[in-house]
């Protein structure tokens, strides 16, 4: 088997480099990429953290889908020669890693982030069992990885659309009792370039690596955003 690497360095011309890899038994894309960094090529610049398939730094695009490197095997690829490169829409910093800023930038944007209500308990629990925290159970276990974003056409259209990691965690926001900027967030997701952008074909859907809909948390805030006017 050959991967096929994408390579960049500042100042460099964006190229492909194919490294042969004998798989064995349940080797995966980031195992392979250690070998090849231990092995022929120490120069090969990748991002990983804890290799167990929960942070979702590895994330890549591999044979043209987003993926996390360390829980895609690969064997059943099924290729002799596997395509990997690194995300779309965020800037290259070497190799296959990018840089993250522009995801929390637009988290920020979005208003995407708690805002503490006036006269919360220290500890303000939502119960596991409760109403509310079953209203946004699909949508809060966002690990950051960025995949979405990548898999978004729209983000590479429309600089200013927030994307569907912030929109969604925009969503649980709106939905939590504990947080006091529903009002501020609503009106900029109700701007023109957040809520309305969205064209609704799920492409960040079909890659979250934890299953959750971004489109549907759209759809969600859309609906709370129409029946708001009347
Ligand atoms: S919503 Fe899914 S794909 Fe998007 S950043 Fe969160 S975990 Fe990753």
């Amino acid at each position: 088997m050959v991967l096929r690497v994408f390579r960049w360095a500042p100042g460099g011309a964006e190229r492909y480099q194919e490294y042969p890899v004998t798989p064995r038994a349940g080797m995966t894309v980031l195992d392979a990429l250690v070998e090849i960094q231990r092995g022929s090529d120490p120069t090969l610049a990748f991002r990983y953290a804890c290799r167990v398939g929960m942070c979702g730094s590895c994330a890549l695009v591999i044979d043209g889908r987003e993926r996390w490197a360390c829980r895609t095997l690969l064997a059943p690829l099924r290729r002799s020669l596997v395509t990997v490169r690194p995300l779309y829409h965020f800037p290259l910093i070497r190799d296959l890693v990018v840089d993250q800023e522009p995801f929390s930038r637009k988290m920020l944007a979005a208003g995407a982030t708690f805002a503490p209500a006036e006269g919360l308990a220290a500890f303000a629990a939502v119960g596991r069992d409760t109403a509310e925290r079953r209203r946004v159970d699909a949508a809060i276990e966002c690990i950051g990885c960025g995949m979405c974003v990548s898999a978004c056409t729209l983000v590479a259209h429309d600089e200013r659309f927030p994307g569907p990691a912030a929109l969604n965690r925009a969503f649980t926001l709106q939905l939590d009792s504990r947080d006091g900027g529903h009002a501020e967030r609503g009106t900029r997701l109700r701007s023109e370039d957040a809520l309305a952008r969205c064209h609704g074909q799920a492409g960040c859907t079909a890659v979250c690596p934890m299953e959750i809909s971004p489109t549907d948390s759209i759809l969600r805030l859309r609906r709370r955003a129409i029946l708001a006017l009347f």
